[in-house]
């Protein structure tokens, strides 16, 4: 392999941003894309009042600087390193695939806002990259404005999501009166709002500001340095190894709003964050660095709108490179195919990638050729990566065919979006009804916006709200346990699952049947 192929893969960083619609995703986004000279200032990205980006707004973005900036995927160059940012939806957008992308990156970076600490959707997304022990970075946002104790938020971190963190650097103040930060890595304090020339005041030995600075008469600096004492002698030690293994998260403090702390940890983040890793497939570790291209499909886009019937299967590369017009092998039909048409994403902008390496993700035109977890490989190579794991539904609705009519069509079109993985089938063991599981409701809506545009056949939905999904390790289950606050089902495998009602009704059931072992897949132990 030549050196500067190497150089390609190994400047790689390819991560998502996991966190609850409003911590500040999107602001760190673009600012991170700022400092990669992606953008050119964020006031022309703001969105309107709402203050989110519009899908136009991205592509206005490509236009002016002729790069990818997109909703899926954004890419840009920092220092010597090639950075691939890959979006996770939250919101009405959340979805399997959401879950999905977090198998497509190397590591992620967490925000928390500093007012609220954990909530729900960034506790999700973060035991999915607990699963694969990915390392993850920690930002704490919004520290212009007041928010919790500092050392209550790392309390959290340990207590809730069973993660060991090392500050990276620690607010001194907050809100109004917040100063700025100061850098235990670096040692050197960050003033917030002042002028570049004093944004840096560089510390002693011992980790204190020399004799005469001003700072060093506020009470708040004092207080600081106590807490950072605190953290020497009590806090967890720093540890690259544990970084990179998962278990403990480098945590930094900022605003992204004011553009604040960002790019410290940017730069922080990118000496620390891995290149490309070995992945597990049927033939052992492939090698990103590897001469042969490889890669998966994690994620197929559907285009919802009807004068474009195509679709977009989005492919992590593995290792090798990706040229334009390459053969490659699929090995769960056997096919060979030609990668002629790839892109780069998004509407009507979508721009071609000739030339990709491993870490890079590429969009191929599918018209049905690919389903989610495919492997591509090259030449002599015919291995698999490792399955995508199934991902535990939360809602659930109960489907028909409005016009009986059309049953074929409508098992047809539930077969092959089922096997695409865009819904997950579950049926009931006593009358078979048919049961879709989801883990956010636009899932739903896909589903029925393509059963009517693909396979013609209106359906009924019948929504059954939200449910715990339990499987059952058990192989023989009395079936008259099924009620409707423990339903019984199998998944598409003929494995029994329990759609418990909610946590009382879980409890309850554990509780009178201790001999049925019931567990979740998405709880790593
Ligand atoms: P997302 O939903 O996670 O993408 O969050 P946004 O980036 O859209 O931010 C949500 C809201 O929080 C917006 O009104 C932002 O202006 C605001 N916000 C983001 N970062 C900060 C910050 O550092 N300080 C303050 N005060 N507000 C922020």
């Amino acid at each position: 392999m030549s050196k500067s192929f190497i150089n390609e893969v190994q400047s790689r960083r390819t991560f998502a941003i996991i966190s609850h619609p409003d911590a500040g995703k999107t602001t760190l986004t673009e600012k991170l894309l700022l400092f990669g000279g992606a953008i050119r200032d964020a006031g022309t990205v703001k969105g309107k009042k709402t203050g989110k980006y519009a899908t136009s707004d991205w592509m206005e973005i490509e236009k002016q600087r002729g790069i990818s900036v997109t909703s899926s995927v954004m890419q840009f160059d920092y220092d010597d390193a090639r950075v691939n940012i890959l979006d996770t939806p939250g919101h009405q957008d959340f979805s399997e695939d959401t879950y999905r992308t977090l198998m497509a990156v190397d590591s992620a970076v967490m925000i928390i806002d500093s007012a609220k600490g954990i909530e729900e959707q960034t506790l999700k997304l973060f035991k999915v990259c607990r699963l694969r022990g990915i390392p993850i970075f920690t930002f704490i946002n919004k520290l212009d404005r007041d928010g919790r104790p500092p050392l209550e938020l790392l309390a959290e971190l340990e207590e809730v999501m069973g993660i060991e963190s090392y500050p990276m650097n620690w607010p001194i103040g907050m809100g109004k009166e917040f100063l700025g930060i100061y850098d235990r890595f670096h040692n050197r304090i960050e003033q917030f709002r002042v002028d570049e020339s004093e944004r840096f005041i560089e510390l002693n030995d011992e980790g204190e500001i020399e004799e005469d600075h001003p700072m060093k008469q506020n009470a708040l600096y004092d207080q600081t340095l106590e807490e950072i004492m605190l953290l020497n002698e009590a806090g967890n030690e720093f540890s690259r190894k544990r970084i990179a293994d998962g278990e403990l998260t480098p945590v930094f403090f900022g605003s992204a709003l004011t553009n604040f702390g960002v790019q410290t940890f940017l730069e922080t983040y990118l000496q620390f964050a891995p290149s490309p890793q070995p992945r597990e497939s049927t033939n052992g570790k492939i090698d990103p660095l590897s001469e042969n291209f490889s890669g998966f499909i994690f994620k197929i886009q559907a285009n919802m709108n009807p004068a474009h019937r195509d679709r977009i299967a989005f492919l992590r590369i593995c290792s090798g490179k990706f040229e334009r017009g390459m053969t490659v092998n699929l090995p769960r039909t056997g096919k060979q195919l030609k990668l002629a048409q790839s892109t780069q994403f998004m509407a009507d902008d979508r721009s071609t990638v000739n030339e990709a390496v491993s870490g890079d993700i590429i969009g191929l035109y599918d018209t049905g050729t690919y389903q989610i977890g495919d492997t591509l490989t090259s030449g002599k190579d015919s291995f698999q990566y490792e399955k995508l794991p199934q991902f535990t539904p939360e809602l659930f609705v109960r489907v028909t065919a409005k016009n009986v009519m059309k049953q074929k069509h409508f098992h047809k079109g539930i077969e092959q979006l089922v096997q695409e993985g865009a819904i997950q089938l579950y049926k009931t063991v006593k009358w078979e009804e048919i049961l879709l599981g989801a883990v956010g409701q636009l899932q739903f809506e896909v589903f029925e916006h393509r059963m009517k545009n693909e396979y013609n056949v209106d359906v009924v939905l019948e929504r059954q709200g939200s449910k715990i999904a339990r499987w059952v390790e058990n192989e023989n289950i009395n079936e008259s346990l099924s009620s409707s606050r423990s339903l019984l089902v199998n998944d598409r495998y003929g494995n029994k699952v329990f759609l418990f009602e909610n946590d009382f009704a879980l409890r309850w059931f554990q509780e009178k049947n201790p001999d049925i072992k019931l567990y979740n897949p998405m709880d790593s132990s």
